[in-house]
């Protein structure tokens, strides 16, 4: 395989972007080779700029559900272009998009519209903060929320790969009101309540954590995170940016059956737009301005062609549940391919799955929080992404990145999949 062009862009992008990327998990520099340079996509392939194709498990990090440039997604896109890409005043899609997230969180009254995962994080923060007039939050260690100030601690996968688990940057002023707590460890919250509650305004949690690896919270978790945002008056807030849409559509309230008081949105309802969004019972978002006094505000937010794809991919979703029921299939024959590689390999490594995401992680397992996904063997990880690369699948340049599967993604491209992780784990041994 041939990366000659991907390796003259990369020497051109380095001059003018830093690292060449404008995203650090695009850089393959924790693979030890230069980033491939995508040039098309569709449905569950990719091509680069060398015309290689692979099988997509990147899925541009989780929003195509349906796979690339979907065309029951895009049809009709030309129309709202040529009336006008951005206009400064509200429109009627907005509406119609608020509505259908709303209809579909059974959790939330109200939800506003804003331009990545990151601003809706750190945005539902600023207003469980206003809210609840207190000023720490509590997260966990290896679930990322974004990139903003108060967040960047402990926080997964771009920032373990890179290794910058608080990064320079970030006063301690800031984090020094962002308490860190073990993921899926109830003792663990319990003290920490035992001490902060009262101050604590939010807890942010990803229900199952798509940043260090995929480690799903235990339902008793989540669970005791209701119980005690309860006792305390604190905010729930589930950041849903890779979950929403994508375990249910009712996202984390399906799959576990309990409901937050604010949620976090992105990725998926853009369809591979910039999108975020963030909403949460009445009362709380009644304190966000222009009703109340807590600012957001957000320039292109809701514009009308992210409105339009983004809207367009949540009602594919909408009416056609068996697309839910499909992803989870082929969630499970991944799953399962792989369990019997490693089984015939010898091999003590561990899958982890929520629906249609799934990580093979290079330690024994279980992989349950943080310290559990960090003991995995990165060399070896970085080993099979190679070998994986060379015959023709596309996984995460990191060990702490989920597969995403898309509904475009054949039985054929599992079976092919499984098949090169039986022959790439065998040229490990
Ligand atoms: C990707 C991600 C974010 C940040 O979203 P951006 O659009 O990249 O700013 C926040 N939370 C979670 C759980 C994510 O996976």
């Amino acid at each position: 395989m041939n990366h000659k062009k991907s390796e003259e862009l990369y020497k051109e992008a380095v001059k003018y972007i830093p690292g060449g990327v404008n995203s650090p998990v695009r850089s393959f520099n924790s693979v030890g080779i230069s980033p491939i340079f995508a040039k098309k996509a569709h449905g569950s392939k990719i091509t680069d700029v060398d015309g290689n194709e692979y099988i997509d498990y990147i899925c541009s990090w989780g929003p195509l559900m349906l796979g690339h440039s979907n065309e029951e997604i895009s049809k009709g896109m030309e129309e709202v272009v040529s009336n006008g890409i951005s206009f400064g005043l509200a429109t009627e899609i907005e509406v119609e998009m608020a509505k259908m997230i709303v209809e579909a969180y059974p959790a939330i009254d109200q939800v506003r519209m804003v331009n990545s995962g990151t601003e809706a994080t750190m945005s539902a923060l600023r207003v469980a903060r206003g809210y609840t007039g207190r000023n720490k939050i509590l997260k966990f260690e290896g679930c990322y929320h974004g990139h903003s100030d108060g967040l960047l601690v402990k926080s997964g996968s771009g920032t373990i790969t890179f290794g910058v688990p608080t990064s320079p940057g970030v006063p301690t002023d800031i984090v020094k009101n962002t308490l860190v707590c073990r993921y899926n460890d109830i003792e663990d919250v319990k003290r920490t309540f035992e001490e902060h509650g009262q101050d604590i305004a939010a807890v942010i949690v990803e229900t199952v954590g798509g940043n260090m690896g995929l480690v799903p919270g235990k339902k008793e978790f989540i669970e005791f995170l209701r119980q005690v945002c309860d006792e305390y008056k604190t905010v729930l807030i589930f950041d849903e940016v890779i979950t929403g849409f994508r375990l249910a559509y009712d996202s984390s309230i399906g799959y576990f059956g309990i409901k937050p008081d604010m949620v976090c949105f992105g990725k998926i309802i853009g369809s591979g737009m910039p999108v975020g969004a963030y909403g949460g019972k009445k009362e709380i978002m009644q304190v966000v301005s222009p009703v109340g006094p807590v600012y957001q505000a957000g320039t292109l937010s809701g514009n009308p062609l992210a409105m339009y794809l983004g809207k367009r991919n949540l009602e594919v979703l909408r009416d056609n549940p068996q697309i839910y029921k499909e992803l989870d299939r082929k969630g499970a024959m991944l799953e399962e391919g792989i369990k019997n590689n490693l089984k015939e390999l010898g091999l003590n490594y561990t899958v982890n799955r929520a629906g249609s995401l799934v990580c093979l992680f290079f330690t024994e397992g279980p992989v349950q929080n943080y310290d559990d996904a960090i003991k995995c063997d990165i060399e070896k990880y970085n080993l099979y992404f190679k070998e994986m690369l060379e015959r023709g699948v596309l996984i995460g340049p990191s060990q702490f990145e989920a597969m995403f599967l898309s509904n475009a993604h054949s039985d054929e491209d599992i079976e092919f999949t499984i098949k090169a992780n039986y022959e790439a784990l065998k040229n490990l041994l």
